[in-house]
């Protein structure tokens, strides 16, 4: 791919845990050239770091619920405010609560940003717990693995540096189930929310990471293929 320089504007993907958002949100931004804007990334750089919100996030992340609206929001306003962001962004994990998807339409209102474009990820329950599970990741490059699915050439070493994979604290089997239930109860009904906009485009998670692809850029660029909602 070549990338493009268009303006796209916001585009939201939407998907449980380990629906594959992170790996797809890299390959669009990649493509046209935005901001890749994971809550999840920056609230482990916020608690790696020790910095005030990573303090006050850690213990919540580590039980696997949900980081309060406020502070979650806040930081996504500081993100956005960043200049890189003008001709589109894609958040990764924002939103999950119908209050931070209320506060993100009233935000890009406000600012003239253009309405989103929602992408929801499916993936069913067993696939999303084998993916979370086996999930390892590059601590140097981001690069993402999984030992039942597509597992490094080397055992626990990434195929790129040869450095040792890291699996995230918080995708242990306790922990998986809390932060599914968190999914289930709070992010689910984001659904819903987005279709009675006419805003949701929904993909099907379990194809071939490149597939899965194609079909957002198809519901991104508006191509009614993708869109089976
Ligand atoms: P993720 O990498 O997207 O799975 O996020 C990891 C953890 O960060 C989640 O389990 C939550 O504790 C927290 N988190 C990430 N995004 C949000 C959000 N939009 N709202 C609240 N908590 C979040």
């Amino acid at each position: 791919m070549t990338g493009r320089d268009i303006a796209v504007g916001p585009i939201i993907l939407l998907g449980a845990p380990g629906a594959g958002k992170g790996t797809q949100a890299k390959l669009i931004a990649g493509y046209y050239r935005i901001p890749h804007i994971s809550t999840g990334d920056i609230l482990r750089e916020n608690v790696a770091q020790g910095s005030e919100l990573g303090k006050k996030a850690k213990a919540v992340m580590e039980r696997g619920e949900l980081v309060s609206d406020d502070l979650v929001n806040a930081m996504v306003a500081d993100r956005l405010n960043r200049p890189d962001t003008g001709r589109g962004f894609i958040l990764d994990g924002f939103p999950r609560t119908a209050a931070q998807a209320e506060w993100l339409d009233k935000m890009l209102a406000q600012e003239g940003r253009g309405a989103p474009v929602v992408v929801s990820v499916g993936v069913r329950y067993n696939q999303l717990l084998q993916r979370l599970t086996g999930r390892r990741t590059c601590p140097v490059d981001g690069k993402i693995y999984n030992v039942y699915f597509q597992p490094p050439k080397n055992d626990g070493v990434c195929d790129l540096c040869g450095t040792a994979l890291v699996q995230r604290k918080d995708d242990t089997e306790e922990v998986i189930s809390e932060r599914l239930r968190s999914y289930e109860r709070q992010t689910v009904p984001l659904v819903d929310y987005y279709r009675r906009q006419g805003r949701l485009r929904s993909v099907n998670g379990e194809l071939p990471v490149e597939q899965v692809t194609e079909q957002i850029f198809r519901a991104i660029e508006g191509g009614a293929a993708a869109a089976n909602d």
